[in-house]
Order: C-alpha cells, then structure tokens, then sequence
C-alpha cells in the first residue's frame, strides 16, 4: 500500500525528481526524426505502438521525397503502405497518413494546424499526438502521456492515475511550471532506458530514493567467495 504523503512533502520529492532529471539532461529531445512540422506528425502517427528506432529506418527516405502534405498525398495508400511496411500496423497508417494529409491541404491550406481541436480531428491523430505536436512544434506546455510516461508516473508516485488522461492531469497539476515543458521528454527517456517495462533499472536509477515502487528491483548481490575446503588435522596415534 503507498504511504501516506502530505501534499508539502510530495510537492518536495517532485521538485527533486525533475531536478535530477534535468540536472542529468538538461536538454532533451526526442528520438524521432523530422525536418518539419508535418514530418513531424507523421512521424508520431507512424510510431503508434512501434519503436522510434523503427520508425526511424523507414522515414528519412520517405521524407525525402514526401515531405510536405500534398507530395504525401500524391504519394497514394499504396505507395505509402509499400514504403513502410516494415513497421506494425502499416496498412491502417498509411490510410491515416494519407487521409490527414488530404485533410490539412483542404482544410488548413497545407500548414500544420496548430490548435488541439484541429488537430485531434485529423485521421490518426488522438490526444497524444496533438500535446506532442504542440509541445514540440508550437512551444505550448503539454505532457503527452504514452505507455513509458504513464508506467514512471504511476511507479514513482510522481501522478497516479488508472487512465492515461489521469495521469496527464495529474502530471500537469504536480509539475513545478518550469520543468512541465519538457517534462514529457525527461519521463519518456526515463521509462525507456531505466524504468523499463519488465525489469526497471532501479539500482542504477537516480531517483531511486524518491520512488514509491513497491517492487524496486534489488542490487545485485556479488558473487560469494567459493569457500576454501576446511583441512582436516590428522587424529596424533
Ligand atoms: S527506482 Fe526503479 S521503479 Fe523507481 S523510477 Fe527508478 S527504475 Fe523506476
């Protein structure tokens, strides 16, 4: 059962938890590659339960030749789906891809919509996808929750919550102002390469100390020193 904290000593242990965060990366990006604010978005509705890294083989050549809405558009379903078919779900993404594109030439002229509600109504795009679009594109302060953010926050007791909007809500009313804007970057990368799904990093975490997981997972112990067999005297006759 979590302890029981007052609403003081949480306040502290977040601000220390972002403190470390930022001290350890004091600019941090994300892993997806873009070259502009449309790429980026494809970028993010492409990597919807797939790594970045493999999201990251297909789109440089992609983008290549396909980097604004009306190239993507004319590029087809077909296309599209041959030229990404190494990452899971291409089929549905390359519809979504090329149906949002089609959409923000008729709709918004070929920019980037740059507000939520446009945004969300794009095909593909879900709450996630339009915080980080407005984060990273339009400097707006919004912590997009995806599976990693939403595991660290629940573990560390930093925003528990049972849904993703929880934990967003949560996160946006606990965050000291000056770390929210890239607080969805330093949790991101923290679930990724240290608070991993099936073991998380804990001995090596930094803030080991200020998380309420229960189920940390122990040090290491050092191998025992194999014992020296015991000499027996022999008996005087
Ligand atoms: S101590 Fe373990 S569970 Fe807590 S944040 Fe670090 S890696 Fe995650």
């Amino acid at each position: 059962m979590a302890r029981k904290e007052s609403r003081q000593a949480r306040a502290a242990r977040t601000e220390k938890i972002f403190e470390r965060l930022a001290a350890a990366n004091p600019a941090p990006k994300g892993e997806l590659k873009y070259i502009n604010p449309f790429t980026l978005l494809v970028a993010v509705v492409l990597s919807a339960q797939t790594t970045d890294a493999g999201v990251n083989k297909v789109t440089p050549a992609l983008f290549a030749t396909a980097d604004t809405p009306e190239k993507m558009a004319a590029l087809g379903v077909e296309r599209l789906a041959e030229r990404i078919k190494t990452i899971g779900l291409y089929r549905t993404k390359a519809k979504n891809v090329i149906a949002l594109s089609r959409a923000i030439v008729e709709r918004h002229g070929g920019q980037t919509p740059r507000d939520r509600e446009a945004l969300e109504a794009l095909p593909g795009v879900g709450r996630k996808t339009a915080s980080i679009i407005l984060n990273m594109v339009f400097d707006q302060v919004e912590i997009a929750v995806d599976t990693h953010i939403f595991r660290v926050a629940n573990r560390t007791g930093l925003a528990p919550g049972r849904t993703p909007r929880e934990v967003e809500d949560a996160l946006t009313a606990n965050t000291p102002p000056e770390y929210r804007k890239d607080a969805h970057h330093w949790l991101l990368l923290h679930g990724r390469y240290v608070c991993k799904a099936r073991s998380p990093a804990c001995p090596k975490c930094i803030i080991r100390d200020l998380c309420e997981y229960p189920h940390k997972t122990p040090a290491r112990a050092s191998p025992a020193k194999p014992m020296r067999p015991v000499r027996r005297r022999r008996a005087p006759r």
